[in-house]
């Protein structure tokens, strides 16, 4: 037998609900804020992630979907989507228009890890990317529309954390300060971290091994050696923050891993996740659109893993979708013909109606089958219907049962709604 490969799943049709939930919950909320959908390739060329992520993390060096095309193209499936919206708002000169650009995706993305609770290999986020501005205004807003957005689905208990990773002016000093405390530690870190230390010393932040985790909580912390510039949008940041009265919390040590990061880091996690704890991260890259060859345009954005999104919804969201209001059980070839017909009517009313053509399974079986369904009516069209140009409406709470000719279907199926 073939089945789904390692770290994919399929998304069945009794889980589908609590996804199309958070999907329409976003696109309702994002376009509130002026925000609209962007669809960029699944797959891009590997320089687009190598250039723009940087080849010492850990997406890059290990965890890529790399191939070969057949004219040896090499091309990678998409790990996260800002890379491929900024390649796309450059290609399309979409910064040249007046004012901010403001998108938003949903999608898969990809990523060789290894598979557990909430990590996938292929897994989906939905994110925003605003570019065109570096005022605070605009990371304030983007987090207080976050916020918004978590809060309409009922997720409880999301904490966020907010820090600066400064900017080329004052990383520089930061790494050497970093550097002076790391390396006394150099032999006690994981093989991962010392080559870290080598090429980025900022990602050992990022490093999953406790005794190293421990090691960087000691560690000096960035907002200490920011350029008056990035201190002082981090503070205006944070007064913003405060004037809307939006819960956070600065975590001077929460500094992402990839390298085109400025400024504005941020992160969300909620309880009963595991390990797996953050739900989302984001923060400003005012350097991506000009490292990708585009002009000095400045962006900032989020993604919200929604495998974890949906783990994290509460348990009564989304429960009862999709049973239908009406199973049409035919006997016989012409009830089938004649629930055709009645069907096509009652849905053009916007009922919700299941048709499976079974003539010769018996009534008793098909009711059985509606009620697994949990269909809220039964209209039975048998022999003595088909003759009379009748239909049966069965109403399946209470049992009740009447006929009636087919012309007064809809209006009496209304009035049994009703009763
Ligand atoms: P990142 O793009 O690494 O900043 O991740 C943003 C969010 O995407 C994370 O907080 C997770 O919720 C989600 N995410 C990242 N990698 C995975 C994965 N392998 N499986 C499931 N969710 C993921």
């Amino acid at each position: 037998m073939i089945e789904a490969q390692k770290g994919t799943r399929d998304i069945l049709p009794g889980e589908i609900a609590r996804w199309q939930l958070v999907e329409a919950q976003a696109r309702a909320t994002f376009e509130l804020y002026g925000f609209r959908e962007i669809r960029t390739p699944i797959f891009e060329s590997t320089e687009l992630f190598s250039r723009t992520i940087g080849e010492a993390t850990d997406i890059v060096s290990k965890e890529m979907y790399t191939f070969l095309d057949r004219k040896g193209r090499s091309l990678t499936l998409r790990p996260e989507n800002t890379a491929p919206v900024a390649r796309a708002v450059i290609e399309h000169q979409m910064h040249r228009g007046a004012g901010l650009q403001r998108l938003y995706y949903i999608g898969p993305m990809f990523r060789y890890e290894r598979p557990q609770k909430g990590r996938a290999r292929q897994f989906h986020q939905i994110g925003v990317e605003v570019f065109g501005s570096e005022h605070p205004a605009v990371d304030a807003e983007t987090l207080e529309m976050l916020m918004a957005f978590l809060e309409s689905l009922g997720i409880a208990g999301a904490e966020l954390a907010v820090n600066s990773v400064g900017c080329p002016v004052c990383r520089p000093a930061y790494r050497e300060a970093l550097l002076a405390y790391l390396r006394p530690h150099r032999d006690s870190l994981c093989e991962d971290c010392r080559r870290r230390l080598a090429e980025n010393p900022l990602r050992c932040f990022d490093c999953k091994v406790p005794a190293d985790q421990e090691t960087m909580s000691a560690a000096p912390p960035i907002t200490e050696s920011l350029c008056a510039a990035c201190r002082d949008h981090f503070a205006r940041l944070v007064a913003l923050l405060e004037a809307l009265a939006i819960r956070h919390r600065i975590e001077p040590r929460l500094v992402r891993g990839l390298d085109y990061y400025r400024r504005t880091s941020f992160e969300v996690t909620v309880p009963g996740l595991g390990s797996q704890n953050a739900l989302l991260g984001g923060g400003r890259y005012d350097g991506l659109i000009r490292d990708l060859g585009g002009p000095d345009v400045p962006g900032f954005g989020f993604a919200v893993g929604e495998e974890r999104l949906v783990l994290s919804l509460p348990a009564a969201a989304a429960a009862a979708e999709g049973a239908p209001d009406i199973y049409m059980a035919a006997i016989g070839e012409e009830g089938v013909a004649r629930a055709l017909v009645v069907g096509r009517w009652l849905r053009r009313t916007g009922k919700r109606i299941v048709l499976e053509p079974q003539p010769d399974k018996s009534l008793r079986a098909q009711m059985r089958r509606a009620h697994d369904l949990g269909a809220a009516f039964v209209l039975i069209i048998g022999e003595s219907e088909v003759r009379e140009g009748s239909v049966t409406i069965r109403r399946m709470a209470d049992g009740t049962q009447e006929r009636v000719a087919a012309q007064r279907v809809e209006g009496r199926l209304r009035e049994m709604a009703g009763a």
